[in-house]
């Protein structure tokens, strides 16, 4: 007998411990129930929750149906936070104001999730967050959740992905939730559209339109942040806050009864920045005991139903296989004039609405 069969009769336990095992290839295998999404998230686990993101953002229909069922399911868990819509012209400072913004809330003790909509992106890893010292000590912030997501390739838009996803971030314990929009396009509408208070970053000096700043996002604003307002641009920055005061006085007040107000910041030395919060709680303290958080709210959901119903309505009729059979001729005679516009849109829909 040597040493090698010395212990042949002794059951040798495993090389790798069952239970890692199990739930590394649990982990591997990514089949999670919706009752699995729901409860990790309930009980704040981050990466279950970046993958019930992930979910939602998929443009596979057949994620579709799981991705609606967790939402459902963390619906009780949510609403219970501040939401807050910050859009800005790439450059303005959002990301260096959402740091040093982000930092102050969660020094507060709040819980804070950043789900930024990149609409250049149409992947999850997109450019947003491809520069890896974007918000570098946020991420590393136990108490924030950062989150890019992207605006373009999912059933739904901006608005419903990122709804969803605030909904999952609220059910996760997030009190608070910021909502990033890059650019001049028409996110900045939807995102103003699910958010509690608007916060409209721009920079003294340049003009409205330079800055790609319409009108009606201007209205919409409950703050218009003037970043940068520090060193030699303290000056402009001033000016320019008393020329948004002066425009803003000629708006239609909003539903909430109040004007925008003007605040100058500096991301970067942490001015202002108390002075914001200030303004933001007392925005919804104000309005919860009015009334009118609750009716925005409202509001949002029935509105919120409507554009589903559109959007939806729109997808079908765009997928339907006899209307992409016809659509291009139909293009075509349009362009020939042998067709007017009017009767092209109804040739097409009843094509459709035979077959439904
Ligand atoms: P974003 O594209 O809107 O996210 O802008 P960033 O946060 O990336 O900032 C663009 C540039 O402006 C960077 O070089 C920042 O350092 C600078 N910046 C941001 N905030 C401030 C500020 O408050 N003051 C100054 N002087 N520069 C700032």
């Amino acid at each position: 007998m040597n040493a090698w069969n010395m212990n042949e009769a002794i059951s040798q336990p495993p090389s790798i411990n069952p239970d890692i095992k199990k739930r590394f290839t649990a982990a591997k295998r990514k089949t999670y129930s919706s009752a699995d999404y729901i409860s990790g998230i309930l009980a704040g686990n981050r990466i279950i929750l970046s993958q019930a993101i992930t979910l939602l953002e998929s443009s596979q229909p057949r994620h579709y149906d799981l991705a609606q069922q967790v939402v459902e399911g963390c619906l009780p868990y949510s609403s219970h936070s501040i939401r807050i819509g910050i859009s800005g012209i790439p450059g303005v400072g959002k990301s260096t104001f959402i740091e040093t913004f982000g930092k102050f809330i969660t020094g507060k003790g709040k819980k804070l999730a950043v789900l930024a909509i990149d609409p250049s992106s149409t992947r999850t890893h997109g450019s947003i967050l491809g520069d890896k010292t974007r918000m570098e000590n946020l991420s590393n912030d136990p108490y924030a959740f950062i989150r890019p997501s992207p605006a373009a390739g999912t059933l739904g838009g901006v608005a419903r992905n990122t709804r969803e996803a605030i909904i999952l971030c609220e059910a996760a314990g997030f009190d608070t939730i910021i909502v990033e929009t890059v650019g001049v396009g028409q996110s900045e509408t939807e995102v103003a559209s699910i958010v509690d208070l608007f916060i409209l970053l721009v920079i003294g000096g340049a003009g409205d339109e330079l800055q790609g700043i319409k009108r009606g996002i201007m209205e919409n604003a409950d703050l218009i942040v003037i970043n940068k307002a520090d060193g030699n641009n303290l000056h402009v920055a001033e000016e320019s806050a008393s020329e948004y005061r002066n425009a803003i006085r000629l708006f239609p007040p909003q539903e909430s009864g109040w004007l925008p107000k003007v605040i100058t910041c500096s991301a970067v030395e942490r001015r202002g920045i108390a002075e914001i919060w200030q303004y933001l709680t007392e925005c919804i303290s104000l309005a919860k005991e009015s009334g009118v958080f609750e009716d925005k709210r409202k509001k949002q959901a029935v509105k919120r139903m409507h554009t589903t119903i559109i959007n939806n309505l729109k997808y079908s009729f765009y997928a339907n296989d006899e209307v992409i059979k016809i659509l291009a001729d139909v293009e075509d005679q349009l362009r020939e004039g042998t067709i007017t516009s009017y009767k092209a849109a109804i040739h097409l829909l009843n094509k459709y609405f035979k077959k439904y």
